[in-house]
């Protein structure tokens, strides 16, 4: 038998804001529109430059570019790390525009590794001290939903894949790939190779979009003995990268591109609307959270119930061209906590 420690049944949402260093070229065309003061992101002018009153607002974190992947990591997502490895849930995802971070904070580079890297890195150092009295399994799957189908990053020869309910697992997806990753070096790879398999597309705001959503699993399952004999106790990591959260139309799409985009916005409005409701579930308690309208909500709803602990990374850029984004990510991370 599976069993999840028993304790409240409320999820705990969290939400930072990360902004990300301007690139060398863009410090020479662009101002910067907003700015970090603790806790806060200040939006201090318009995007035509115009000043005006400037809006705060508050969040659990909120990180400038100083920040470093490790900062953001210690701050935001190690303290989940010990409950994983205990049979709780979690996760992470990173949601912004195209170009605003996603990617670099959840799978990072060699020099400045993301937050998947990291939590795996952890997850390892947690659990390799095998006791005789219980041991451990750690697993990962990758996996992307484009278009509402779900594809697996790790095995190119997979094609569409399937949901389906467990009686004893909830909801898997039929033939996903699960591997046993023991060493950063193989994390990296897998993380390398499943990245390069993601759908992108060129789009007119002539940025290589990233169409979909990626999502990391790690499961954690130990086994042990007591007076009921063996037992497993089972917890999981979803780490998410989303698909930019920029409408269809502003990017001026047509034909196959844009029903991506209306499917993208499937999802993610799907998951935007679970997060709303895990919002004002945590301020006002009980709420009905709707996961059944989407492939990715469906995939993530164990994290994202019950006792799990969710964090919202909202990635944002200081520059004015990207001020519309900023705004709508501001306001949507603001209506979620
Ligand atoms: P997204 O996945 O949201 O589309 P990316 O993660 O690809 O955006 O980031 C866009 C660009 O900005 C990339 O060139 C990336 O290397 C750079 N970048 C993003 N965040 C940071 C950061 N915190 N520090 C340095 N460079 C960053
Ligand atoms: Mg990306």
């Amino acid at each position: 038998t599976i069993r999840a420690p028993e304790s409240k049944q409320t999820t705990t949402l969290q939400v930072a804001v990360r902004c990300r260093p301007l690139t060398p070229a863009e410090r020479s065309r662009y101002r910067e529109v907003i700015r970090i003061e603790n806790d806060k992101v200040v939006v201090v002018s318009d995007s035509d430059g115009s000043r005006k009153q400037e809006k705060r607002y508050t969040f659990d974190y909120a990180l400038g570019p100083e920040y470093k992947n490790q900062d953001i990591y210690n701050r935001v997502v190690a303290p989940m790390i010990q409950g994983v490895c205990q049979g709780l849930n979690a996760t992470v995802f990173a949601y912004g525009a195209t170009g605003s971070g996603k990617t670099y904070t959840m799978a990072g580079r060699p020099d400045d590794p993301g937050l998947m890297v990291l939590s795996l890195q952890e997850i390892f150092r947690c659990v390799s001290k095998e006791e005789k009295d219980h041991k451990y399994e750690v697993t990962c799957s990758y996996l992307e939903v484009y278009n509402e189908v779900i594809y697996d990053l790790l095995d190119k020869s997979s094609g569409h894949l399937e949901l389906r309910e467990d009686p004893e697992q909830g909801i898997v997806v039929a033939g996903l790939r699960r591997v046993q990753v023991n060493s950063t070096a193989k994390i990296l790879e897998l993380l390398h190779v499943g990245n390069s398999r993601r759908k992108t597309e060129k789009t007119d705001a002539n940025a290589i979009s990233s169409r979909s959503h990626a999502v990391l699993e790690i499961m954690v399952k130990k086994f042990y003995r007591n007076h009921h004999g063996s037992q497993v106790l089972q917890g999981k990591m979803a780490l998410v990268d989303l698909a930019g959260s920029e409408r269809a139309s502003e990017t001026n799409n047509v034909g196959r591109k844009l029903r991506d985009g209306a499917n993208i916005n499937k999802s993610l409005l799907a998951l935007a609307n679970c997060i709303n409701a895990l919002g004002k579930q945590q301020k006002k308690g009980l709420a009905y959270v709707p996961y059944r309208n989407s492939k990715l909500t469906r995939i993530l709803k164990d994290g994202l119930s019950g006792n799990s602990r969710t964090c919202m990374i909202a990635t944002v850029s200081f520059a004015d061209h990207q001020y519309h984004h900023t705004m709508n990510t501001l306001k949507y991370a603001n209506r979620a906590k």
